[in-house]
Order: structure tokens, then C-alpha cells, then sequence
């Protein structure tokens, strides 16, 4: 296993033709949770680099700090110490509040595991939600979300209240929501977590075509190694440390595809 040198392959070929650019990196990132004899340090140096057009899987076990990691590149949470970079500018999470709400609305799509919409709203609602956060108008957000909505193949749902869809079903709405401001980067933790295999493959084929269609850049956390062979690279969370991983030795290691 090698640590994610993929900074350093860009660069090195910079001059290079058909290097992608570097759309996120994270540099050197720590995070301890609590003080003292309390203190729980999760990340103690990961780095990333993602380039544009890749879907990148991190596989790790429970607890080794995929949400954590998630967080910090999403600005939701303050690294210890390390910086995250969008575009070569670095993410200050002390910056100004319009500033930060700016980045997470619009560079950066988040999916969760439990999908987080709101039940009694509709699907159209809750995907028009980023944009009615940042000032857009309730019918052209409304018009929006529809059609987002279509994308994800539930036009026909979208006046249904969230809590009376199926699970794969709200977790569509969810992807539709993550993708409704157009972000350049989707982070998605464990998208396929609570769904049964069919519904896993569904969700998962789904992030693969809309990753395609919209150009997006990708990073997946994920139990599902046969899911992340499916993607360009394989990251593991070790120590707090991301290593390149053999996305096939991987898939070969759990039967049914499932990380211990
Ligand atoms: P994963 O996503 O890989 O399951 P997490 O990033 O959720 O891992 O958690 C990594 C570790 O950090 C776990 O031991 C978890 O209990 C701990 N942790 C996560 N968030 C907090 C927090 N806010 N305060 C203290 N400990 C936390």
C-alpha cells in the first residue's frame, strides 16, 4: 500500500497532456476529538487529491473516521490542524459565515447514509431546499427540483410527502437534493448503507450515471467493496492515514462484497 500520492502525480506531469486538474485536496489533515486523557485522535495525517472527472471509494471499518473526513472536506467541521483546498484556495472554516455557507451550498453536494430529508414536506420540497437557502425563488426552485427529480426517476413522486417513500426512494430525493445546486464535488457517506443489496446496486448505478452526465468529481465512503471496485480508485482509512488500496484484492477479501 502506498499513501494517496496523487498530489504529486499531477504535479510531476503538470506540463503533461490530459492531466486532470486538482479539484480537492487535503493536506496533511488531523482531527482529536476532546481534551486531555479524553482526547480521541481519529485523523493523524490524511491526504487527499482528487481530480477532476474521478469517483474515488474510501473503504474502512466502522469507526476509522470516514465521516470525519467527510466533514472536514465539506467545511462542516474544523480540522485540528491541516487545511482542505477547493479550486487551490484554501477552506478556512474561521472565514466569514457567507462565505462558508457559499462553498458548502455550491461546490460541495452532501449525501448521507439516513438520507436526512424532512418527512412531512414533499420530495419536490426537499430538493428545492438548497436553493430556497440561498435566495432563489419558491417557484423557480419548485420548477428545479422537479426536474431533478426526473433525473432520479421520481417525477411522478415529487408531491409525495418524504416519509411515505421507500427507502431507496428517499435516498434518490436525497441524491436529487445533493445535486440541486449544481456542486462541482459530491461527498457521500455510506449512500447505500441502509439499503438492501438491489436497492444498493439501484442507488450506486444511479451515482455512476449522474457522476458521467454531470461531470462531477466523487468521493464515496463505503462498507461495499464490490461497490468500490466499481469505482477509479480505492482509498483505505488507516491509523488515520489514507492508503491507495487494490480495489480487486478488496473485493476478493469479504464474501458478498462486505467490509468486516
Ligand atoms: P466512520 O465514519 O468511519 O464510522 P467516524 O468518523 O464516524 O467513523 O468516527 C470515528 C471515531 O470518532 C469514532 O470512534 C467516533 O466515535 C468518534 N467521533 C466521531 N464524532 C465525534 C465527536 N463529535 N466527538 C467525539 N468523538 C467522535
Amino acid at each position: 500500500m502506498a499513501q494517496d500520492n496523487a498530489t504529486q502525480v499531477v504535479r510531476s506531469s503538470s506540463g503533461a497532456e490530459g492531466a486532470a486538474r486538482v479539484v480537492m485536496e487535503a493536506r496533511s489533515l488531523k482531527k482529536v476529538y476532546g481534551r486531555g486523557q479524553q482526547s480521541l485522535a481519529v485523523l493523524s495525517d490524511a491526504n487527499l487529491s482528487l481530480r477532476h472527472g474521478e469517483m474515488v471509494a474510501i473503504v474502512a471499518p466502522s469507526g476509522a473516521g470516514k465521516s470525519t473526513l467527510l466533514h472536514l472536506l465539506a467545511a462542516l467541521d474544523t480540522p485540528t490542524s491541516g487545511t482542505v483546498y477547493f479550486a487551490d484556495k484554501a477552506i478556512e472554516t474561521n472565514d466569514d459565515d457567507a462565505a462558508l455557507a457559499e462553498f458548502r451550498n455550491r461546490a460541495v453536494g452532501f449525501l448521507w447514509q439516513r438520507h436526512q430529508l424532512l418527512p412531512d414536506f414533499t420530495a419536490a420540497e426537499n430538493v428545492a431546499m438548497p436553493l430556497l437557502l440561498r435566495g432563489e425563488n419558491f417557484t423557480s426552485a419548485l420548477g428545479t427540483a422537479r426536474k431533478w427529480l426526473a433525473e432520479v426517476g421520481l417525477e411522478d413522486r415529487a408531491d409525495h410527502r418524504a416519509g411515505e417513500l421507500s427507502g431507496g426512494e428517499q435516498q434518490r430525493v436525497a441524491i436529487a437534493r445533493a445535486l440541486v445546486t449544481g456542486p462541482t464535488v459530491l461527498l457521500a457517506d455510506e449512500p447505500t448503507g441502509d439499503l438492501d443489496e438491489q436497492n444498493a446496486w439501484a442507488v450506486f448505478e444511479l451515482l455512476q450515471r449522474l457522476h458521467r452526465t454531470h461531470g462531477l468529481t466523487s468521493l464515496i465512503a463505503t462498507h461495499n467493496l464490490r461497490l468500490a471496485a466499481r469505482c477509479d480508485r480505492v482509498l483505505g482509512l488507516e491509523h488515520g492515514v489514507l492508503q491507495t488500496r487494490e480495489a480487486r484484492a478488496s473485493a476478493s477479501m469479504a464474501p458478498g462484497g462486505e467490509a468486516s
